[in-house]
């Protein structure tokens, strides 16, 4: 089902680097990562998800790296200071220059503020908001039985996204694992930050008339063909 996906004319644009400045909003599980990454394929804009940043680092224990992962693993959010230098050093390549897609940043009202002032700084503002909405009861099932490529990041579900060689992930074949945060009482933590934290940045978009709905409870294609209708225009 989401591999069939492939991206449509209008998304592809004959490969042409397109000037899209978007911002991806919705809780763990609730299908962020998926949609992100097949927009900002389909429109050749770098996917920037602070997960997989700070998950890289883990990895590679630089000294961000060592830094951040008890936060990630216990499910608790990273300090806004420390997110924010990290989004200022990816802003610092140039590839942002022709559009980008951010997933998972900002997740607080700090950080929304600094980044504001950021892309004010490279005149690159956001152009729209994308909330992904999809009811918190049902987020457990699909989080919990999500495993995800140790290489690449690419997600996968026990039973609704099972991968073509079982524990195997089909793009690049790296072995495929539950993530640290992606255990019951974890996500619990991720939810309950999500609506302490992160709910509140909604209306600071909503006022700027930036943010469109998309009920992610759909099947990952009708989702996908939804969060493109989101962002025609752009
Ligand atoms: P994600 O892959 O977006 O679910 O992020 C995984 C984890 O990384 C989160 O649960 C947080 O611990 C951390 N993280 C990612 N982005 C941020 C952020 N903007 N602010 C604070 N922590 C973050």
């Amino acid at each position: 089902m989401a591999a069939s996906w492939v991206p449509t004319a209008a998304s592809r644009v004959a490969g042409s680097p397109c000037d899209m400045r978007l911002l991806f909003v919705g809780a763990p599980g609730v299908g962020k990562g998926t949609q992100a990454k097949r927009l900002a394929d389909g429109r050749s804009i770098p996917h920037i998800s602070t997960g997989d940043i700070l998950r890289e680092a883990i990895r590679r224990s630089t000294p961000v790296g060592l830094k951040v992962g008890l936060f990630v693993d216990s499910g608790g959010l990273v300090p806004d200071e420390v997110m924010v230098s990290i989004i200022e050093e990816r802003f610092a390549q140039e590839d942002t220059q022709k559009g980008y897609l951010l997933d998972g940043f900002p997740r607080t009202m700090p950080q929304a503020v600094a980044l504001d002032g950021l892309l004010l700084r490279l005149r690159l503002p956001l152009e729209r908001v994308i909330l992904l909405e999809y009811p918190d009861g049902a987020i457990m099932e699909r989080i919990t039985g999500r495993r995800t490529c140790e290489k690449c990041g690419t997600p996968f579900h026990l039973e609704h996204r099972k991968p073509r060689a079982e524990g195997l992930c089909d793009g690049c074949g790296g072995k495929l694992v539950q993530r640290e945060d992606d255990t019951e009482p974890k996500v619990w933590l991720r939810l309950a930050k999500y609506h302490a934290e992160t709910v509140a940045i909604i209306p600071f978009y909503e006022k700027q008339g930036m943010v469109r709905r998309v009920d992610a409870s759909r099947k990952p294609d009708e989702v996908t063909r939804a969060v493109e209708d989101a962002v025609a225009g752009l």
